[in-house]
């Protein structure tokens, strides 16, 4: 898969050797993707039983981490944390030195910079990567994955990558891909948060979440629709469009939370939205548009005294 492809590769041309180094949930997902696309895939996992069933589907098994990583150009990483890839890979920087690292744990832009810090030094060519995906999705195209750091490193070895799930590159900056990841979490997060608190409060009327779904649904598509215009606004730093302004949406948000308090529901969730259009009324804006909130998110880069 791939974000811009056409054709996609057949698994019979595919053979390049990968090592995958951990074989948790996610490290067997991948382990067992590539495999089916046809490469040659050498495993190696701290609790070597884990590799048994891979190894039965054609997987060869590496008894240490030196093995694996001389086994091919490309190491893909799936441990649960940086530091666990830093205590497995630094010992072998020798082996990896002129192969390709890519490292899919999760964890924080820090994080990331300081793998990339120490792979370039030891001759690495390093692509960090973030999964948005669970296991079942891995290798199917409800899958993506984000990269970022050595862009030659994500071209040639793009189509490997495109076998695990679409491949997405955000930059050159290796905490790149850490850093998207939260934003897409953070997107996620407060829509997911929002229908909870939507169930709660028709849970005061009897409302099965089935029944609201579809039309949670509904809406949530609509709002997604918004996201263009909000995103256009926001590039353009012209928030003058009166469809949605900051003082109708603080009522409506005001509601929300006096509506919900009275039905016994925990509106807090939506406390901080409340704080956030208020705070952009007190800054002289009332009837800038929704989008303008983002300015006052972003202004504790330039005011700390602001910071939550
Ligand atoms: P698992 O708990 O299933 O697997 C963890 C892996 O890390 C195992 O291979 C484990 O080895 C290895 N490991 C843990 N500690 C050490 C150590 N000290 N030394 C060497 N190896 C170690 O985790 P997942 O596969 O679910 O997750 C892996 C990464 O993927 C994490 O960073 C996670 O946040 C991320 N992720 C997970 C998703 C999911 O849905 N599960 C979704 C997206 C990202 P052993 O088998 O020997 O314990």
């Amino acid at each position: 898969m791939t974000s811009n492809a056409t054709t996609p590769a057949q698994p019979d041309m595919i053979s390049g050797a990968v090592s995958v180094l951990g074989l948790g949930r996610m490290g067997t997902a991948l382990a067992t993707a590539l495999l089916d696309a046809g490469h040659q895939t050498t495993v190696w996992n701290r609790t070597a039983a884990k590799g048994s069933a891979l190894a039965a589907r054609g997987a060869v098994p590496a008894g240490t981490v030196g093995d694996a990583v001389q086994s091919a150009p490309l190491i893909i990483t799936c441990l649960l944390s940086y530091d666990n890839v830093r205590a497995v890979l630094e010992p072998n920087s020798d082996a990896l030195a002129g192969r390709t690292l890519v490292n899919l744990t999760t964890g924080t832009p820090d994080d990331a910079a300081a793998v990339a810090d120490w792979a370039t030094a030891a001759g690495i060519d390093y692509l960090d990567g973030a999964m948005m995906a669970v296991p079942q999705t891995v290798g199917t195209p409800g899958a993506f994955f984000l990269y970022s750091g050595s862009e030659s490193a994500f071209q040639t070895h793009r189509r490997t990558l495109d076998r695990l799930a679409t491949s997405h590159y955000v930059g050159r900056d290796p905490a790149a891909a850490e850093l998207w990841d939260m934003a897409l979490l953070s997107t996620g997060y407060a829509a997911l948060t929002g229908f909870l608190h939507g169930v709660a409060l028709l849970r005061t009327l009897d409302v099965p979440p089935t029944r609201f779904l579809p039309l949670a649904v509904q809406w949530l598509d609509g709002m997604a629709h918004f996201m263009p215009e909000l995103a256009d606004e926001i590039e353009k730093s012209d928030y003058s469009t009166p469809v949605s302004p900051v003082d109708m949406n603080r009522a409506a948000v005001d509601n929300l939370i006096r509506i919900s308090t009275e039905r016994g529901v925990d509106a807090r969730v939506h406390g901080p939205l409340l704080d956030l259009l208020e705070r952009r009324i007190a800054d002289g804006h009332p009837t800038d548009s929704f989008a303008s909130i983002v300015e006052v998110l972003a202004s504790v880069v330039s005011h700390p005294e602001r910071r939550p």
